[in-house]
């Protein structure tokens, strides 16, 4: 009988480090603020999951009427139009009540230890996509807000998703070398421009490899379209995306009968 975590011996420490913080500082729920556990059981209830129909490249929920050839790939009109860079991206669920209370807490509270709790959704929902990657990169963030902030979310969903899946972490794989305005409030025009060019990539890293990039939410793609650019010029072969949560600007009306919760 194999012990847990062997064969996994890196995600396994990396959790037990987690859980011994857990018993030295006692926490609460980022979802709900419920003491006891990180990611309390009725927050990942309450997850709206992103379910299909699905555009198959950028993973944007669509109605079946929106498809000229339904035996065709599920393209939206988008992508159709200009073919993005990227192979792939998906979501776990939509950015709304507890997923964006810990996504916000992960992010600007400092309340680190949601990344590893949350990061096991995003482990399920890769081990369903059956890609075939050769690395992990979280989207970086520029030297300026990394000394600001002191971690980088995304990577704190990525280091262990890495290892649960056994693929090498590679933070340096993608460099941001510039500061960007924040993309909240911006227009989809203005937060493709705002992330043009802002990344490169190191082709040492990358030439000839199968990235996927993680990142903490999703809204119009741009950041992570502007990231598939970046490897691609440095060599990589094929670029993929996972976010844990994705912005649906009609979350509530229309797009209801594709998302289960
Ligand atoms: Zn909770
Ligand atoms: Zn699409």
């Amino acid at each position: 009988m194999k012990l847990a975590g062997q064969e996994r011996p890196a995600y396994f420490l990396y959790r037990s480090l987690w859980y011994a913080l857990d018993w030295l500082f006692p926490p609460t729920c980022g979802g709900c603020n419920r003491p006891g556990l990180r990611w309390c059981k009725p927050c990942q209830e309450r997850l709206a999951r992103i379910t299909g129909p699905i555009c198959s490249r950028c993973g944007e929920p669509q109605t079946e009427l929106r498809f000229a050839n339904p035996s065709a790939d599920l393209l939206c009109v988008d992508c159709r139009s200009h073919p993005p860079e990227y192979q792939a991206i998906r979501s776990y669920a939509v950015f709304h009540g507890p997923l964006r209370e810990a996504l916000h807490r992960l992010k600007y509270q400092r309340d680190i230890g949601i990344g590893e709790a949350l990061s096991k959704h995003l482990i399920e929902l890769y081990n369903d996509l059956k890609w075939q990657i050769d690395l992990v990169s979280p989207i970086p963030l520029s030297p300026k807000r990394a000394r600001e902030r002191g971690y980088n979310q995304s990577g704190l969903l990525a280091r262990p998703l890495a290892y649960a899946v056994q693929k090498p972490y590679q933070p340096g794989a993608l460099l941001r070398p510039r500061e960007t305005r924040t993309q909240v409030g911006l227009s989809a025009i203005e937060r493709k421009q705002n992330v043009e060019g802002a990344f490169t990539a190191n082709a040492d890293k990358v030439k000839g490899k199968v990235v996927l990039v993680i990142d903490d939410v999703m809204t119009t793609g741009s950041t992570i379209s502007a990231c598939a650019q970046a490897l691609r010029k440095a060599g990589a072969s094929a670029v993929y995306g996972l976010t844990l949560a994705r912005a649906m600007q009609q979350a509530d009306a229309d797009h209801q009968p594709t998302i289960s919760s």
